[in-house]
């Protein structure tokens, strides 16, 4: 096995071996995992499937190089970065085909995806040079304090399959920029974008050990191999919370840092002032990007009553209007979902809420195979308590629930354990801040349906986890602050 090239147009020249001190190598028992089509479940090519002993080799390269690279200038750092970006950009018809292929999303969004996770390279090739402590006097006098910013060590980066670049990227770039070194685990399903990552950064310039990749169908093994490693300082991860727990019960043994981006139970409020034209297209972003198959995605619709059949009606007319099939076709809106376990949990989810009393406007049932398709689906006068307003869909479903006072939208808002993002729609200026901060959110999309910026901190609160990636702030989670006390 060396590489992915003859098995599907788009993939020739990827790397489908494990990255490991510079250099690509097949598992160290030669296993491999599938990496299927979700447009029709075939095999679009096999990858490396690392074990332990190739996670331990990934930590010992990476702790090995983690002196150099913090020692080398971050104008330096900073460049290869950049250098990567430029590479990723003008790479990005690739980047986004077998973004399509493996996740199954329609092109276009694999570029919008590629624009988007190139991003969190050039921002953080631009904070590379920002990174500073404070000179200060003591309050009470008498002596000076000093701060001053080191790079956390080696770090542990565990990748969900949803967004196969970005969610790489936006921990890659901070880590880079402050000057530790890296093992990514990809998620099973979408390996491929991230070997084709490391192959740029490889091109680039980027010394051996600083980026190392382990591709692995153990990744439960690999993770706590790895956790259990003293020298292992930060872990990032991005996926479910469930996982996540567990995950921050390892990082105790060694009290490794850590960064959790985890599930999400979006609340989209819509207020009888919203101009609704901007609701309907703010939700139609914020519910249908990655089929439904993100942490950002509008999970519950709360309408006021006033509007809530007019905006239910607008809203499925959009959503009945969509094509879907397979991702690399042209014309395809909605491409299909990650797996059949996928396909499966989002239509016992429709059925439960039919059962509960919600009335089906459009879709509502599994397609027909091959492949994991859904189609687009409205659903109107679901119960507040409904079960499908207490999970995360994860599918192109949206749920239609009403309320009557802002109170009454406010509360049901907060009412999730989950704490990524809310989305609110209202014309009126002192609402619109007085929601934003009553919603217990860590991002709010006001009157917009799409929050995710690299140049801005996203993350969440409550059981969406805590850290936060992009803006000012991603680059703190790579860093330890010494502090000097010094008289004079
Ligand atoms: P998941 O938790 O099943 O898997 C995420 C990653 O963790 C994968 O790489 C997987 O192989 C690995 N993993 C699974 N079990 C593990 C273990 N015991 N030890 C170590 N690694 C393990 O999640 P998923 O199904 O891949 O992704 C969907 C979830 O990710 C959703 O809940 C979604 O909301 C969340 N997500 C969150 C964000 C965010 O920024 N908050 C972004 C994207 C996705």
């Amino acid at each position: 096995m060396t590489q992915a090239s003859g098995t599907r147009d788009g993939l020739e020249g990827v790397e489908t071996r494990l990255f490991i001190g510079g250099t690509w190598r097949d598992a160290d028992d030669a296993g491999t995992i599938d990496v299927l089509d979700p447009a029709d479940g075939s095999v679009l090519a096999s990858v490396a499937d690392g074990g332990t002993a190739d996670a331990m080799a990934a930590l010992d390269a990476a702790a090995d190089a983690q002196a150099a690279w913090s020692a080398t200038p971050p104008r330096e750092r900073g460049e290869l970065l950049r250098a990567a970006y430029e590479l990723v950009a003008q790479r990005a018809d690739q980047f986004a085909r077998v973004i399509s292929l493996e996740m199954g999303k329609p092109l276009a969004e694999a570029k919008g995806e590629v624009t988007y996770g190139n991003e969190f390279l050039r921002w953080f090739s631009e904070e590379a040079v920002r990174v500073h402590g404070r000179w200060m006097e003591n309050p009470v006098g008498g002596s000076r304090m000093l701060t001053m910013k080191k790079p956390v060590g080696p770090c542990l980066f565990i990748t969900p399959w949803n967004f196969p670049l970005a969610m790489g990227t936006r921990k890659i770039g901070p880590a880079l920029a402050a000057g530790c070194t890296v093992v990514i685990k990809p998620a099973s399903q979408t390996p491929l974008t991230m070997l084709l990552l490391a192959q740029v950064l490889e091109e680039v310039g980027v010394p051996a050990g600083v980026v190392n990749v382990v591709t692995t169908s153990s990744s439960r093994e690999v993770g706590a191999a790895l956790m259990a490693d003293p020298r292992l300082r930060k872990v990032s991860f991005t996926g479910s919370t469930e996982v996540g727990r567990g995950l921050i019960g390892q990082s105790a043994e060694h009290l490794q840092r850590i960064s959790m981006e985890l599930g999400g139970n979006a609340p989209f409020l819509v207020f009888e002032d919203a101009d609704l034209d901007a609701a309907v297209e703010g939700a139609m972003v914020a519910k249908m990007r990655n089929m439904g198959e993100a942490c950002t995605a509008a999970n519950r619709f709360l309408v006021h009553e006033s509007v809530a059949e007019e905006f239910g009606r607008r809203l499925a007319e959009r959503m009945s209007g969509l094509t879907v099939g397979r991702g690399q076709d042209d014309g395809v809106d909605v491409g299909p979902l990650i797996n059949a376990e996928a396909v499966e949990s989002v239509g016992a989810l429709v059925s439960e809420a039919v059962e509960e009393g919600a009335r089906v406007l459009v879709g509502g049932k599994p397609a027909e195979g091959p492949g994991w398709f859904f189609p687009p689906t409205v659903l109107v006068d679901v119960p507040a308590e409904a079960t499908i307003n207490r999970h995360e869909i994860f599918g192109p479903v949206a749920p239609i629930t009403t309320f009557s006072t802002e109170e009454e939208a406010v509360a049901a808002a907060n009412s999730s354990e989950y704490g990524l993002v809310a989305y609110a729609y209202t014309r009126d200026l002192t609402r619109s801040l007085r929601v934003s901060e009553a919603l217990a959110f860590g991002m709010v999309g006001l009157n917009t349906g799409i929050v995710s910026n690299a140049a801005a901190p996203f993350g969440g609160v409550k059981a969406s986890g805590f850290g936060r990636e992009g803006g000012f702030e991603g680059i703190e989670e790579y860093l330890d602050t010494t502090y000097v006390a010094i008289p004079l």
